[in-house]
């Protein structure tokens, strides 16, 4: 995301191809090194496990991928994300949008009621096939493809998103490069990815480096949900830097998951107050002075 060298950085630990758990030595598996960048404070796999065909990974059923939650209304559904964006934007008859990783199309569905004649790009094709099922997305406004292999027309759409997306993509800093390409001057991206500097990582890496481990939870290179990278807010202030400006960003701290449920509230106020939450959002204009 800064450009800088891989010899420069930090290693962290290694990852499992599959759930640590409480004594990640006794499991049989296949580890990569977790490295985070000095400059930026990007968290990545080196090497990097990439699979001879994208389907590899994400050619599951959305049932064996997602959890049960996903598939009920509620957070995921991108309300509370489209009350934010118009504060910052009018949603205007003919303006379009484009979800970015769109899975089984909640997001387009809710960008087409909030007034955006809504497309979407989905490189799996089991969740592809799942979001033609759902209510209100029109079948042609949504390509089967990775962004990597998708065209657009240029300055083409209103608003983007890429939520939980660019986590999975190997080289994320094009896939922004791209985006920012199709959008319209004084255009929307919003970005939602896994924090770098999530608590309940920290302590999780501290529990496995007291057990005598080199081991770290951060990231999931080898097992769903794939994700390649964990990002700081200073990943993305020195990638974007001269090409477009961060509107606004905010933490979302996210259910602890631990097993001591009396904590979880507790760690979750203070994630809140010390910016240590789950999730890293972000708003980006795309100025209408910038070539892009
Ligand atoms: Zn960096």
């Amino acid at each position: 995301m800064c450009g800088s060298d891989a010899k420069e950085h930090i290693i962290m630990g290694r990852r499992l191809n599959s759930s640590q758990g409480r004594k990640p030595k006794s499991k049989i598996g296949i580890t990569t090194t977790v490295m985070k960048c000095k400059g930026c404070g990007l968290v990545y796999a080196n090497p990097m496990p990439i699979p001879t065909d994208i389907q590899a990974h994400y050619g599951v059923s959305p049932e064996g991928y997602w959890n049960q939650q996903y598939f009920e209304p509620g957070d995921s559904d991108f309300h509370e994300e489209i009350g934010k964006l118009k504060n910052m934007m009018e949603i205007k008859p003919g303006y379009k949008s484009l979800d970015i990783g769109a899975g089984i199309g909640k997001i387009m569905k809710t960008l087409e009621e909030a007034g955006f004649d809504s497309y979407g790009l989905e490189p799996s094709m089991p969740f592809y096939s799942e979001a033609l099922k759902t209510p209100g997305i029109k079948p042609n406004n949504i390509k089967c493809s990775t962004i990597e292999d998708a065209e657009y027309p240029s300055e083409h759409f209103n608003f983007i998103s890429f939520s939980a997306v660019l986590e999975h993509l190997y080289d994320p800093s094009a896939a922004i490069e791209k985006a920012l390409g199709w959008l319209k001057p004084n255009g929307i991206i919003f970005i939602e990815v896994p924090s770098a500097k999530w608590l309940i990582g920290r302590l999780i890496n501290m529990y496995y480096r007291l057990a005598g481990t080199d081991y770290v939870t951060n990231i999931s290179p080898m097992h769903i949900p794939f994700h390649l990278y964990e990002f700081e807010l200073e990943s993305f202030q020195k990638n974007l830097k001269n090409k477009c400006e961060i509107s606004g960003y905010e933490y979302f701290a996210c259910p602890t998951h631990l097993p001591f449920k009396a904590l979880d509230s507790v760690l979750t106020s203070y994630m809140e107050k010390t910016k240590t939450g789950m999730q890293l959002m972000l708003w980006l204009r795309k100025s209408s002075h910038l070539n892009n």
